[in-house]
This record gives structure tokens, C-alpha cells and sequence, in this order.
């Protein structure tokens, strides 16, 4: 039995297209991440090449448009409709695309008819329908002007199968498919920054899980709801996420006991990398994550990374290294994470924090205090005692 098609939309991806023999695995992981997303749908994905034609069966076209709109890989998509090859019916939807986008424009729109013919059959070449089209819509429409050099819209119809028609097309979040560049471990905390390291790093391709420490009671449970928001808030550009709450308690307290005041911060973080390489270990993990910009705090010095990063083999990224608060903050209220991150439950307690840290640290020396602090025992005890949650990557199933 046929089945009833109830929306069809165009998904048109930029780099990918671009990945020579990685092009296969780029186009599966994208399908496949549409269609993680759209679980409670059924749609299918056709197409190859840089141009994908998502055909919705059952379920929200509403959805889909929102899923679209945040799918890395996806540089634009559009509704297509789908109509029976005669021109008459052609020139209807068409008439109500461009009527739209009139209104959407005060009154007047400059725009030109891209047509193609897969269908040879058809009695009129490409170029003749754009013509006779062009020339139909422009009696019937007031405003109406043809520009083929610098159009503000371009409607395009493909004569296959069937006519299919689209105008302008909605803009996607570009990058590349989650999951095309392996899995890394997001060091997630209640700030401002890390979120938006994350976001950074999955439209690069990269699935994330992330990694909270928690040092309760020093940190309280409304810091820890607070970095479950946060990571909510990642889940749906991520296809769900994996978040990994570690409790810090045990190994803080024997830092605050054995480093020196100035040292605390850097040794704190220190450990951190190291349960955060645990988990990459046990996920498969190819990377760590941090927010880190450069001079933010004084653990973020050249000569802080040097050390902090020392305690790892893996690469850490740090998307953040070269930008302004300012320019983090804009990113941060882009994705929403912002006004969850500005909420007043400090993440680090004032305890723990040395009043004047170690702003350059000397390696050998700062290397030295770590070890005379032998975290390990600690640390792997933190990691395993663990809480795991996996937050999912819809919306509806976040209530
Ligand atoms: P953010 O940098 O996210 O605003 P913050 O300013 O509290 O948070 P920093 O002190 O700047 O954090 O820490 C630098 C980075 O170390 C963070 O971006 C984050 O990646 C990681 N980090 C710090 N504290 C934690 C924590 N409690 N759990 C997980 N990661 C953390
Ligand atoms: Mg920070």
C-alpha cells in the first residue's frame, strides 16, 4: 500500500560535501542523526550528494523543521511541495510561495526561477518553463521582478517524478554531523563558558559526553541541578548526551590538606583532567574539552595549561582559548545556555579557592607538589562511585 505523504522537505549540507572519500560516512552519520532526533516520526531520507530530500510520513512537520534547524551538518532546508507535473498547478504553489515572502518584504521582491528537468519527457525544457512561469506569476503578481544576477529569492522547481517546488530556504546551524569526529569528554561546570566549548566542539563534528565534578556539601544540590539544565540545553545539538557526576569531595579536601594555597587550583584541576581521561579511556574518548580561555583566571595561563594538561596523553581542546567574555556570553545567549549559567549557585566553594593563586607557575615545581599529593587512589575511587546520567536528546521527554 502507497503510503500518504504529509510534508517534504529539502536539506541542503555545506562542508560535507566536501569530504572526498569521507563523503559516505559524513551523509550516514547526518541521517542518522535526523533521524535519532525525529524518533516518534516516520520519515525517510533520500538523496546523496550535498542534497537530501527528508519525506515526512507520520508526525510534526513543525518538529521537523525545529530538528532541522539544529542539526549540525545542515546549512539549509526548506518545505517542498509536491505537485502533479502541469503547469497550471505548478504556477499555484508557486503563486502562494511568492506571495508570502512579498508580504515577509513590504510589498516588492526581486527574485528568479531556477527549473530543472530530470523528467525529459516533459514538453518544455527548463529554460522555457523559468520563462513562461516568469511570465505568468509576474501577470497575476504586483512587485514582482525578475533578477537573475542578485535575486532576494529564488524559487526552484525539479520536474522529476512528480513537479517539486520551494522558495527561500531556512538557514541551519552549519558544521559538520555529530559523531563524524569521534567522541570527546566535555569537562561541563555551572559557568558561563564550558557550555558554549561544547557547543563549539559538537558542530565540529564531535559527540560529546560530559564530566561534572561535585564537591558536596562544599558545592549544593541546586549547583548540580543547575549543570543538568546546562546539559539538557547541549542534548539536543549533541543527539543526547552522557553526563558523568563525579563526586570531588574526598579528593578536595586532600588537596586543601597537602598542596600549598597558592597551588589548590591548579592541583584541583589537575585532577580533573585525570578522571576526565578515566572516562575518555572507558568511552573511547579521542579528546578532552575544556572552556578555558586564555588569561580569563589564573589557571588559564599559558604556564597553568602547560601544567594542568600534563597530567594527560590525550589532546584537550579548548575552542575558547582566543575569545572575549563578551564574545562567549553573545554565544552563550545564541544557544540558550546563558540565563541557566548566570543563575547564582556557585560552582566552586570559596574554600577551596586560594585567595592568591599561582598565576605562573614553575613546572618542575608545581609537577613536584602534585605528585607529593598522590591523588590517584582517590581519583579513581571518585570515578567509580560516579552517578551516570543520560539525558535524551528531545525536548518532550525533558519535563
Ligand atoms: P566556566 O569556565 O564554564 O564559566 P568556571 O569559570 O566556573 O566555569 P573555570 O574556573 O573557568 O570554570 O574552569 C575552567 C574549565 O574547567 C571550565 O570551563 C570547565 O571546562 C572545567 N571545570 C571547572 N570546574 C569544573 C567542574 N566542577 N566540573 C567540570 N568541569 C569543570
Ligand atoms: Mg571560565
Amino acid at each position: 500500500m502507497q503510503r500518504e505523504m504529509i510534508a517534504h522537505f529539502l536539506i541542503r549540507v555545506g562542508e560535507i560535501g566536501l569530504k572526498g572519500e569521507n563523503r559516505n560516512l559524513f551523509e550516514r552519520q547526518l541521517k542518522e542523526n535526523i533521524k535519532r532526533r525525529l524518533k516518534e516520526c516516520e520519515a525517510r531520507i533520500v538523496g546523496r550528494r550535498g542534497r537530501y530530500f527528508l519525506e515526512l510520513y507520520r508526525g510534526d512537520p513543525e518538529q521537523v523543521e525545529s530538528v532541522l534547524a539544529t542539526t549540525f551538518g545542515i546549512v539549509g532546508f526548506a518545505r517542498v511541495r509536491a505537485v502533479k507535473k502541469e503547469l497550471a498547478t505548478i504556477e499555484t504553489e508557486a503563486l502562494g510561495i511568492l506571495k508570502t515572502e512579498l508580504e515577509r518584504r513590504g510589498g516588492t521582491l526581486r527574485y528568479k526561477i531556477q527549473a530543472r528537468r530530470t523528467d525529459k519527457s516533459f514538453p518544455m525544457s527548463s529554460y522555457e518553463i523559468a520563462v513562461e512561469l516568469g511570465n505568468r506569476l509576474g501577470a497575476r503578481l504586483e512587485g514582482l521582478t525578475v533578477d537573475v544576477k542578485q535575486p532576494e529569492c529564488t524559487l526552484h522547481i525539479e520536474l522529476r517524478d512528480k513537479a517539486y517546488i520551494w522558495g527561500p530556504q531556512t538557514e541551519g546551524p552549519g558544521g559538520l554531523p555529530v559523531g563524524c569526529a569521534g567522541k570527546g569528554i566535555l569537562l561541563l561546570s555551572g559557568g558561563i563558558d564550558s557550555p558554549v566549548a561544547g557547543y563549539m566542539m559538537a558542530k565540529r563534528g564531535m559527540k560529546l559526553d560530559a564530566v561534572y565534578f561535585h564537591a558536596y556539601p562544599y558545592t549544593s544540590e541546586e549547583a548540580k541541578q543547575k549543570v543538568i539544565s546546562l546539559a539538557k540545553k547541549l542534548a539536543p545539538w549533541n543527539g543526547g548526551m552522557n553526563l558523568l557526576i563525579v563526586p570531588f569531595t574526598k579528593p578536595q579536601l586532600k588537596i586543601k590538606e597537602l598542596a600549598t594555597p597558592e597551588s589548590v587550583t591548579l592541583v584541583m584541576r589537575a585532577g580533573m583532567m585525570r578522571i576526565a581521561q578515566m572516562a575518555a579511556d572507558e568511552r573511547h574518548g579521542l579528546a578532552l574539552v575544556t572552556g578555558e580561555a586564555l588569561s580569563q583566571v589564573a589557571s588559564q595561563t599559558a604556564q597553568s595549561l602547560r601544567f594542568t594538561g600534563s597530567v594527560t596523553d590525550l589532546p584537550i581542546f579548548r575552542p575558547l582559548i582566543g575569545m572575549d567574555k563578551e564574545e562567549i556570553i553573545r554565544t552563550a545567549e545564541r544557544i540558550d545556555t546563558f540565563e541557566t549559567s548566570i543563575l547564582p549557585y556557585e560552582d566552586c566553594c570559596t574554600i577551596f579557592s586560594p585567595k592568591r593563586p599561582m598565576v605562573t607557575p614553575n613546572f618542575e615545581k608545581i609537577s613536584a607538589i602534585y605528585a607529593k599529593v598522590d591523588l590517584e587512589d582517590l581519583l579513581h575511587e571518585a570515578f567509580e562511585s560516579s552517578e551516570r546520567v543520560y539525558i535524551p536528546p528531545f525536548k518532550d521527554e525533558l519535563e
